[in-house]
């Protein structure tokens, strides 16, 4: 049960999933959630640093996918000036939005990692679908009003995993 929790790496952000650290692993796309993992969840657009980073993967031939349970139009609002493809209303931690982003970007599960801030919707939806996943710390610790509930569940969960021994890393993206 608690496995289903489990990501493969946690860090300080998603700008510590590097070129470098994904191409080592062979991983050629990668999936995010949007809201408190790129930026905050009432920001409309990317920071210039979400942007670098972004370029800085397809500049390494790996490709970028938004997968939001957010509406269209806020995915969209983010993804269009960027040109990125993206799944809105995800229904994450559901595994249909994982397989369909695998399907679009041409990619196997050993080919792509899943970012994301969430335990309940992104670490346990990635889980399912069998893509590995990378939890981040949260853009900001505030949430959107349907977030809250379970950022409660997730503390639970969360003082369970810490116990196991997972902590925020610095530095190396995955320890094996
Ligand atoms: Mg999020």
């Amino acid at each position: 049960m608690l496995k289903r929790f489990e990501p493969v790496a946690y860090v300080p952000s998603a700008f510590c999933v590097t070129p470098e650290a994904l191409q080592k692993k062979g991983i050629r796309a990668v999936m995010t959630d949007l809201d408190n993992t790129l930026i905050e969840w009432n920001r409309a657009h990317a920071t210039d640093e979400v942007i670098d980073w972004i370029r800085s993967l397809q500049r390494a031939n790996i490709d970028v996918l938004v997968m939001s349970n957010n509406n269209e139009e806020r995915v969209r609002t983010f993804c269009e000036p960027l040109g990125l493809p993206y799944i809105a209303r995800a229904n994450k931690p559901l595994k249909g939005a994982f397989v369909e982003g695998m399907r679009r970007l041409g990619v196997t599960r050993d080919e792509v990692v899943m970012i994301g801030d969430q335990l309940m919707t992104d670490v346990l939806g990635a889980n399912r679908a069998g893509v590995p996943v990378v939890l981040v710390l949260p853009v900001v610790q505030s949430d959107a009003k349907a977030t809250k509930f379970n950022r409660f569940v997730e503390s639970k969960i969360m003082n369970t995993l810490q116990k196991r021994g997972l902590r925020v890393q610095e530095g190396e993206l995955w320890n094996n």
